[in-house]
Parts: structure tokens; sequence; C-alpha cells
């Protein structure tokens, strides 16, 4: 091809992208305008990713914080290629499957906490989660108890942006103009002890706070009518924030006294990205289901899925005694190509030590962001856990002993960080509610690869205070 071929190809696709694609979490009418950029991603080798112009990026994101072996892994791609051309496709309904699904469920079932052995898959996050809300719902009408229905979720939870999930969501980006949230949802306290109101608390005491008003708010909609509790081990879309001192075990607590399930939602932490191969292990949390998805197969493929734990199994069997075959179930479930790239990519995990690797280099990456930027005005906080990291920032640390006080969202701060990282040649991501800039790079990242980022953000920090501040 000519150069002027070349450019009016990539004019046409340009032009294509504004008129018929239909982003998701876009600016739609911006995009359409050409307000936004087009970023047109080519390749992608390690931690880094190129796109159309030639310009190569670090992605400390790991795309949206899914493609944990990091880019170009050959051994996932023959193994999909490998795939395809035995089989691509056949169907997992009345017991059929192909040989990788049920390989991946013994692996999934040998790496998942005690007690947790049966996998069913979707394709998404989102669809895992609308799953668990329908086996809980299925489990307790088989147990007799038809009342026994409400889904109580946190403020800050992503779980998705389904009806159901969206709604379990806590962020009001995915509420607004969607109706959202429908009922039987109930949110509480979100476990963000930087935010919270009363400052005399310590960490445990917050905890104890947030387990109270979880209490009460049973109390208040009555026992009976609530049947599980989700959560993040570690709260992701957020705002990346680890869980205070001893919540986990006093909400648990609490859900045990009232028998109300607990939905453990990893589909970010599971795989890897702690440190510690599932989040729950990591903060000794007992789920009845855990929701797993982008780490499963580091986004090669899409594929996600639902482990119950053997006492729910045992109701779920039940269920099936008496009523038939389960009715839910979509033709991609446990498709063989996806659980081909989940086998591939569950042993490079083990093959390259990356759960170690995300242990190690993560606790160096936050140790070095808190030394390079806790100290800095706009810096209210540096945390995190393995590989999973957040700067948030505000107009004053402690607001003459108040409590941070933060920019007004209209300022964009946090986007402006991100946007000024970029142009360093770093992708970070501003959470969407509140200034906050979140890390979550591929899990093989290596410490000079983390001076890099740290090195970038100082300097995208810095350059955005000095306009704000
Ligand atoms: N649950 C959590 C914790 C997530 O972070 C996400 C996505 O980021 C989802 C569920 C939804 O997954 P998906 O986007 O694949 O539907």
């Amino acid at each position: 091809m000519d150069d002027n071929s070349t450019r009016v190809n990539r004019d046409e696709l340009t032009a294509w992208d504004r008129d018929h694609f239909f982003h998701p979490s876009t600016h739609m009418a911006g995009h359409a305008r050409g307000d936004t950029a087009n970023r047109v991603v080519t390749g992608g080798s390690g931690v880094r990713i190129e796109d159309r112009d030639g310009k190569v990026s670090l992605d400390a994101f790991a795309g949206l914080y899914c493609v944990n072996v990091g880019y170009g892994q050959t051994k996932i791609a023959d193994a999909i290629a490998e795939q395809a051309h035995k089989l691509a496709y056949y169907h997992a309904y009345v017991g059929h499957g192909s040989e990788p699904a049920i390989k991946l469920s013994r692996m999934i079932a040998e790496r998942a906490p005690a007690g947790l052995n049966h996998v069913y898959y979707g394709l998404s996050g989102s669809d895992a989660n609308e799953t668990n809300i329908k086996l809980v719902w299925y489990a307790n009408n088989i147990l007799g108890r038809p009342e026994k229905k409400k889904i109580i979720s946190r403020w800050r939870g992503y779980h998705g942006s389904g009806i159901m999930t969206g709604s379990l969501t806590g962020l009001e980006l995915f509420h607004n103009a969607f109706d959202l949230p429908r009922a039987p949802i109930l949110h509480t306290d979100a476990p963000y002890y930087f935010r919270r109101t009363d400052r005399s608390l310590t960490e445990e005491a917050f905890s104890q706070l947030c387990a109270d008003n979880l209490e009460a708010l049973i109390l208040k909609e009555g026992p009976d009518t609530v049947a599980a509790f989700i959560g993040e081990p570690v709260l992701g879309t957020g705002g990346i924030v680890p869980p205070p001192q001893g919540y986990w075990q006093k909400i648990q607590r609490v859900l045990k006294k009232y028998d109300i399930l607990l939905i453990a939602d990893e589909v970010v932490t599971g795989f890897g990205r702690l440190g510690s191969m599932f989040g729950s292990a990591h903060y000794g949390m007992e789920p009845d289901l855990i929701t797993i998805a982008k780490g499963l197969t580091s986004a090669y493929t899409p594929l996600s899925g639902v482990i119950v734990a053997d006492g729910l199994w045992k109701v779920l069997e039940q269920g099936s005694d008496k009523l038939g075959p389960i009715g839910h179930g979509w033709t991609y479930s446990a498709h063989p190509l996806c659980a081909a790239a989940g086998v591939a990519n569950l042993e490079l995990i083990d093959e390259l030590g990356l759960v170690d690797n995300a242990r190690d280099v993560g606790a160096y990456f936050r140790q070095s962001l808190a030394e390079a930027l806790g100290d800095h005005a706009m810096v209210g906080e540096v945390r995190g856990e393995g590989l999973l990291a957040a700067v948030e920032f505000v107009k004053d640390k402690d607001g003459s002993k108040g409590g941070p006080v933060f920019f007004d969202a209209a300022l964009k701060v946090g986007p402006q960080v991100a946007a000024s990282l970029l142009e360093r040649g770093v992708i970070a991501r501003a959470m969407p509610q509140g200034d906050i800039l979140g890390f979550a790079p591929p899990l093989c990242l290596t410490k000079a690869e983390s001076d890099e980022i740290v090195a970038a953000t100082k300097g995208a920090v810095e350059a955005i205070a000095a306009k704000v501040l």
C-alpha cells in the first residue's frame, strides 16, 4: 500500500469508529463529534501496548485490571488456536462438555479456598453475578423460605452493569437515568476508612460501625427477608480501598448470626492480584459463592465463573431432584476456546510465579509510590494491596483537623492526572467516583517497570498540582 492509500484507510477507520461503534463507558456525543481521541490499539507485549501511530504505553491498569499475565503470551494464543482447530464449539447443556472445560473446573477447585468445588461458567463478571443472585433465590425456594430474597451490597461496590448487577453496583454513574437500583437490592456502608465522617474512630472501631450498621439494616428489613451479602474483598472500581482492620471478621459474624449467604466478588482479586490466589483466603472470608472473571483467562478470551461452596451445592442438588434440570444456561457457558485459554493462563501463572511476584513487586511498588508521593500536598492517601494500588487526591489534607477536603468534581483532578500520566507514557485509571488514580498493572511487572510508573506518576501529580492547588 502506498502512503496515500494507508492514510485514506486510517481516516476511514476513524470515521467508521465515530459513526458506528457504540463504545462502552464513553461520552457518546463527544466521541461522535471528535472531542475524545479514538485510540486504536494494535499490539502488546509484556506490560506495554502499542497503538496504530506507533505510540507505546506502559499499561499500569492491565486493560481493565484483567491482562494479568501481560500481553503477547503465545502459550495462551496457541492453546486457543489448537482448540479451535480441534473443536471450536460444543455446548455444555445436559452433561455435555469439552476436555478443557472439565480440566479447568478441576484446576479452579484446586486453587479455590477449601470447600468451594463446583464451577458454573459465563462470559463476564456481570453475568456471573447475575447467576449468583439466581442461585441464591433458587436455593431459598428449595429450602422453603420464599421471603428470604433481599441482597445487600455496599455503596461504592462494583458488580457489573446489567439490570440486577447494575443495581448491586453502588456507584451513581451506573444508576443515573437507568432507573436503578431495582428492588430487592439494598446498600450498606462502604468500608472506606479514609473517608469516615467520625475522624476519632480507629480502623477496628470503624469496622465495628460498618458491622453494626449492617446489623441494623438487617433488623429493619427483617432477617427472614435478607438472603445474601455481596462484596469485593478489596473495593475496586469504587476507589481501590482495602478493608479496614477486622472488617471481614466483623461482617461475617453478623451474616452468620442471621443465616445470610456471603458472595465474594473476586472478579478483580481472583488468581493473584493481591499476592495470594484468592482475596477470600487473604482476608479470612468464608464465602458461599465466589465470582471469577478477568484473571481467569487474563482476558485472552471472555470467561467468567461462579464457584459454589459444598453446602450450597447440596441444596442445588436437592433442587434438581425436586424440580428437574436447573433452568439456567447460556449458549456459550464453558465455551471450549475460553476454557482452553483458562487452562493455559492458570498454568502460566504458576510457571511464571506471578502470585508471588504480585506480592513482592506489589509491596515494592506501593512503598515506592508512598515514598514518592505520600507527603505531597495534593495526596491524601496512597493505599493498596498486592498489585492493586490507588492515590487519592485532596485539596486539603486535613481541613484544620476536620478530615480531608476534596476537590470539586467538576475540576476533574483525577482525569487530569491520568491524562498527564498518559502523555508521559503510562496508563493508569481515573476511577469513576472521586479523584482517585488507580493502578493494577500486569502481575509480571518488574521492579524497573515499577520505577518507571512511579517516576511518571510523580511528574504528572506535580504538573497538575501546579495548576489546581
Ligand atoms: N465485579 C467486579 C468486582 C468487577 O470489577 C467487574 C468489572 O470490572 C465486574 C464484576 C463486572 O465484570 P464485567 O465487566 O466482565 O461484566
